[in-house]
């Protein structure tokens, strides 16, 4: 009805919202809306609260629509800073590949029996370090050599840690090893050279015999903690036995003793 009014009076430059703070309901309005009219819209999950749980809600919404084509310009509606609800947008949008990357990506892995190190201190020292620097590349952070290079060789740059060293590696090979208590200093002089010469160049310049020795460091955690660093086996014995008892698992039960 309203749209009616504003083509009677030849007003046609229109963006509509329907925003809702329930998450399957604001998606289902946006596909009704997509499906009904012509004009561009606007999304949003409104009123989602303080992040985590705000961000969470504005992204199911907002992501699921994007992914299927629907929406022209989004909004978070945090209860925080609006300088955190327009990173947010642009994180998404990024994250979607909707927008070309203009600064940081930071991945990090979850940390696990390999891991050697605290890899959320590292990592959150590594952001702190490289993001003033607003490099517009991915470097991941993974807690060992044993398979972050791997698991992480679609980031632009790496560093693995391992025997007390770190693994620094580009596209997955790599390029040097440095003590561990250099892991971020070294980690921020290679994205600095990264972006300024590119990954050829910064491939070619790599370490005779890095490669050698993170293979060797590799070989020799991997003998250190063997295959089932986590225990993987001995905690599906222990979820059986418990489901087979009667009782279920508690959240968190450590292994057997003696594994
Ligand atoms: S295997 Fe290594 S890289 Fe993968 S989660 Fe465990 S510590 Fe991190």
């Amino acid at each position: 009805m309203e749209l009616a009014y504003f083509e009677e009076v030849g007003f046609s430059d229109v963006k509509i919202s329907v925003k809702a703070s329930s998450v399957p309901l604001m998606i289902a309005a946006y596909r009704l809306a997509s499906e009904t009219f012509d004009h561009p819209l606007h999304l949003g999950v409104t009123e989602a609260g303080p992040p985590p749980a705000g961000l969470i809600k504005g992204t199911a919404g907002i992501a699921t629509l994007l992914a299927e084509g629907i929406g022209d310009t989004i909004r978070y509606s945090l209860t925080a800073d609006p300088v955190e609800e327009a990173r947010a947008g642009r994180q998404l949008l990024e994250a979607l590949g909707l927008r070309e990357r203009r600064g940081l990506d930071l991945i990090a892995c979850p940390s696990c029996g390999r891991a050697e190190i605290d890899v959320i201190g590292v990592a959150r020292q590594a952001q702190e370090a490289l993001e003033s620097l607003q490099l517009p590349i991915q470097v991941a952070v993974m807690g060992c050599v044993v398979n972050g290079p791997g698991e992480a060789r679609e980031a632009d740059l790496g560093i693995a840690a391992g025997r007390h060293r770190g693994h620094l590696f580009i596209k997955g090979q790599i390029v040097r090893v440095v003590p561990e208590d250099d892991m971020v200093a070294a980690l921020v002089e290679e994205a600095e050279k990264l972006v300024a010469e590119g990954i050829e160049a910064r491939l070619a310049a790599a370490d005779t015999g890095a490669q050698a020795e993170a293979d060797a460091d590799r070989a020799a955690l991997f003998a250190a903690k063997g295959p089932d660093a986590n225990h993987a086996a001995q905690r599906v014995d222990l979820i059986r036995k418990t489901v087979h008892d009667g009782a279920a698992p508690a959240v968190g039960s450590p292994p057997p003793a003696g594994t």
